[in-house]
């Protein structure tokens, strides 16, 4: 392996640090506490039910926020999903949402790290059994609460929000309406880190164990580039189908969070989801965001959308004392190293091209500043061969543009800004310019 030189941010490693399993623990517990989470469930009982649950999500988040100086707001994100597949009558569905306010006001992106808090058991229109959905996806659901409550305390350029969903058994359905809300209303969202299912650490049938290893999904080709010619037509001519933007940031992901987190092995899965599954993800790729899918590296199917029941002897459920916390932990720390470190660094360079206006062996690239919020102190370069999976050289430059040694033809670049701090943004894949 080559050497590799981590860089770590104080502030950051920090913050990393405090995440704490013991939290991350008593948030799954007390989610699996309301019994059932299912979407269809009671909304008027104190203690069980999906009511219950999304009144404590969001009072917990008003907790982090009191730490906040009020640039923390929480709300919900109410709306009434019509009957289809899946909804047997009209139901008010709330996200609760924990939106801490970027501190630079010219600065308009905006960074989401979302679980669904909504479970179910094995018949997916029962709302009334036991459903405690510990590791679908309470996990997911204590990974935004716990570093909402580190982030709360802390300031960045960029807003991040700190989301759980509802309605994700059901068919995505409050990803969804966030994602078309958010489209609607012009959020800039630059970034989406979905976690579902991310504390088991127990293969099912083929009895693996492994607390180092988690996946990232991401797109290759873009899901808003089928059935668009032209731009289906540039990623053939130009071998674009590896450098999506949500694929810049899965490398992005892998690169940050095994930077900040012992013991971790992010594994690129370069797919949009799970063999034939899907995720609330998904909702924001629709949308024409950037969205990943995070999952633990090996699934257990006796513990997913199951009715708690022992068969032939085997246990079945989604119970919490399967969910390894430490390993969560893990995860959280990932994401907020991701999120933190990006909400950090300036904005993406704009109009990044490559210049093609006179056939040579070498690459020419510019690229212009970005034109909102701090301004980057420099760039990197990013190159890698057409067959590596990630970025293998990166030139540090304070210009504008770039002139390599290596040709266009046999090497892919992207551009990323960086601040002085080594805060860097998602990189840009570039476009062909004269
Ligand atoms: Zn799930």
């Amino acid at each position: 392996m080559a050497q590799i030189t981590i860089k770590q941010d104080a502030a950051i490693r920090q913050m990393v640090d405090e995440v704490s399993s013991k939290n991350i623990e008593a948030t799954i517990r007390k989610l699996v506490s309301f019994k059932t989470r299912h979407t269809l469930s009671d909304t008027t009982s104190k203690t069980t039910g999906i009511g219950a649950a999304r009144n404590w999500i969001k009072a917990e988040y008003e907790k982090y926020a009191a730490d906040s100086h009020g640039r923390m707001t929480v709300q919900f994100d109410t709306f009434t999903q019509p009957k289809k597949i899946r909804v047997d009558r009209p139901v008010k569905l709330k996200n609760v949402l924990a939106i801490l306010k970027g501190t630079d006001p010219k600065d308009t992106r905006v960074y989401i790290v979302s679980g669904h808090y909504d479970s179910r058991m094995s018949d997916i229109m029962d709302p009334n059994g036991d459903e405690p959905g510990a590791n679908d996806d309470a996990s997911g659901t204590a990974v935004s609460l716990e570093i909402a409550r580190v982030m709360a305390k802390r300031s960045f350029p960029a807003t991040i929000i700190f989301m759980a969903v509802a309605g994700e058994e059901q068919g995505l359905d409050g990803s969804e309406h966030v994602a078309k809300r958010a489209k609607s209303e012009k959020w800039n969202v630059d970034a989406m880190l979905n976690n579902d299912i991310v504390g088991n650490t127990h293969g099912m049938e083929t009895d693996l164990k492994d607390n180092r290893s988690v996946r990232v999904f991401s797109e290759g080709v873009p899901t808003l580039a089928a059935g668009n010619e032209r731009e289906i037509a540039s990623l053939i001519s130009l071998g674009g189908e590896n450098d999506s933007p949500s694929r810049e940031l899965a490398r992005y992901t892998k690169e940050t969070a095994e930077r900040y987190v012992d013991q971790l092995d992010v594994k690129l899965i370069y797919r949009r989801d799970r063999y034939l599954r899907g995720g609330d993800h998904v909702s924001f790729l629709q949308q024409g965001f950037t969205a990943v899918r995070i999952t633990e590296m090996n699934e257990d199917f006796t513990r997913q959308h199951q009715t708690i029941r022992t068969e032939n002897g085997v246990n079945y459920g989604d119970l919490p004392d399967y969910v390894d916390f430490n390993y969560v932990q893990k995860v959280a720390r990932m994401n907020l190293s991701v999120l933190a470190n990006l909400a950090s660094a300036p904005a993406e360079p704009q109009d990044v091209g490559v210049i093609t206006s006179g056939l040579t062996n070498r690459t020419q690239l510019k690229w212009d500043a970005p034109a909102n919020g701090k301004k980057p102190a420099g760039y990197y370069v990013l190159m890698r061969e057409s067959i590596s999976p990630y970025w293998e050289k990166k030139f540090y430059v304070t210009d504008n543009k770039a002139d390599l040694a290596y040709s266009k033809d046999n090497y892919f670049f992207a551009v990323q800004s960086v601040d002085a701090d080594g805060h860097e943004s998602l990189p840009v894949y570039p476009k062909p310019v004269k």
